[in-house]
């Protein structure tokens, strides 16, 4: 085999021949229930008709007119669909193929937004420790996450990173959720303070984090302080929606649940649902007319921005969305997800903590749910519960926690968003097979 298996190179992964609504089918008949979505991707399932034909119907047309060239229908209805649910201040939308990609143009629009208004010296961006924006060295300069970086430190660029909004673990006994989220947004101004706030550019956060901590939310009023210290010093504040936006968490952007409008939205994932590559940024109108009225240009792309046939698969995914009433599904789906969940991990001894929006929901995993001890690192426990549950034929997305302790393994869950309730009770039969096979059955 030529193909590169990144993540196992002493293993051979299962080879998957078709994809039937919630299900992957591999080459020995063998049924994958795909909880997860890969990372939080396919929210439509697979194979979905009115996607596969309106990508079939583009590619009759036309696959590719270069974007710098040209416009076509797709990029623009997708735009504007994309525009028309944002938050209100948000005019425009730009086109890219994944996330990292759209965080390293989100870090590049910041920065030329400064230089087009006259304040050339904001070139800082401040992120949050055990965080992740992707993989490419800007990305991966901006995260926190200390097992990802490590490896390739130096860095570019440097980053000050900030505490995450993270309750579960950092929450005092003694403080509300409110108290504690303004205490932690307020690290936010003391890190603008310490750069000197003409040098800083922008803040990046994820309003729901995936991937590094598990799904865990904001907690009320988090977001909205992150927002007013922003504007106090003219700093950009840029949500990182890659994995929580389009629809995941039953709004079409995380941000609208909090209220809070950012400058600009980092989007991928869920906007292609796997049918097509493709990532975007949502661009707040005060940004665009800065350049469009001063320079003109963005000084930045891709050969394969705003790709057409991209966009017409991101198109198919996102009209399903709306014909489909499916926002209210995922709202629906998650609080039957989330009580299942509850009913059958509530009280394990290793589950510390059920959490999430939507249908974005993850599991803590401890070696103590009293003193919330993590497991060891080397024992890999998020491995074997991923491997157990595929030999179930499940597939979740449990991932490490950090080196230092201070989060632990854990397990996302991102059904699609037209999940049925028998196909929920089934994941959480099969995850509770492989959590109780690694960890035990508990109480
Ligand atoms: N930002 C966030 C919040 C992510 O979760 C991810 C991917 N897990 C990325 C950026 C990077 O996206 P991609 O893998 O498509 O480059």
């Amino acid at each position: 085999m030529s193909y590169l298996f990144p993540r196992d190179m002493k293993t051979t992964p299962p080879t998957i021949l078709r994809g039937e609504g919630s299900y992957l089918i591999d080459d020995q008949g063998r049924r994958y229930l795909d909880a997860s979505g890969g990372p939080a991707v396919s929210c439509l399932g697979h194979n979905h008709p009115a996607v596969t034909a309106a990508i079939q119907q583009q590619a009759a047309a036309v696959s590719y007119a270069y974007s710098l060239f040209f416009t076509t229908p797709v990029i623009e209805e997708l735009a504007e669909t994309l525009v028309t649910q944002a938050p209100a201040g948000i005019e425009k939308a730009f086109f890219v193929s994944g996330g990292s990609e759209a965080v390293e143009a989100a870090l590049k629009l910041a920065r030329q937004y400064f230089l087009e208004i006259g304040q050339p010296s904001r070139h800082r961006f401040i992120a949050r420790r055990r965080s992740y924006h992707g993989n490419t060295l800007g990305a991966l300069a901006l995260g926190g996450d200390t097992v990802r970086r490590q490896p390739y430190e130096p860095l570019l660029q440097s980053v000050t990173h900030i505490a995450p909004c993270y309750e579960y673990r950092d929450r005092r006994p003694d403080e509300s959720a409110e108290a504690y989220g303004l205490r932690v947004a307020d690290e936010l101004e003391a890190a603008i303070l310490a750069q000197g706030p003409e040098n800083v550019a922008a803040f990046f956060c994820e309003p729901v984090v995936g991937a590094s901590l598990g799904c865990a939310p904001a907690v009320p009023g988090y977001l909205k302080r992150i927002r007013d210290i922003c504007d106090r010093y003219g700093v950009l504040l840029v949500f990182d929606e890659v994995m929580c936006g389009m629809g995941r968490t039953g709004h079409m952007y995380a941000c609208l649940e909090d209220g809070v409008t950012p400058d600009i939205i980092t989007t991928a994932k869920g906007l292609g649902g796997g049918y097509m590559p493709i990532g975007g940024l949502l661009i707040h109108g005060r940004i665009y007319r800065a350049i469009a009225e001063g320079s003109g240009a963005l000084k930045h792309g891709h050969t394969y921005a705003g790709h057409t046939l991209a966009c017409a698969g991101a198109l198919a995914v996102q009209k399903v969305i709306a014909e489909e009433g499916l926002l209210a599904q995922v709202r629906e789906q998650g609080a039957k997800l989330t009580a299942r969940l509850q009913d059958r991990f509530g009280q394990h001894p290793h589950i510390g903590d059920i959490r999430g929006r939507g249908l974005f929901l993850g599991l803590e995993l401890v070696a103590d749910r009293e003193s919330k001890a993590c497991f060891d690192p080397a024992k890999r426990i998020w491995l074997k519960i991923r491997q157990t549950a595929m030999e179930q034929g499940l597939m979740c997305y449990p991932s490490g926690g950090c080196v230092d302790g201070r989060n632990g393994d854990h397990i996302v869950l991102a059904p699609p968003y037209n999940i049925t309730d028998s196909q929920l009770d089934e994941l959480v039969d099969k995850l509770s097979l492989a959590i109780g096979q690694v960890l035990g059955r508990g109480a």
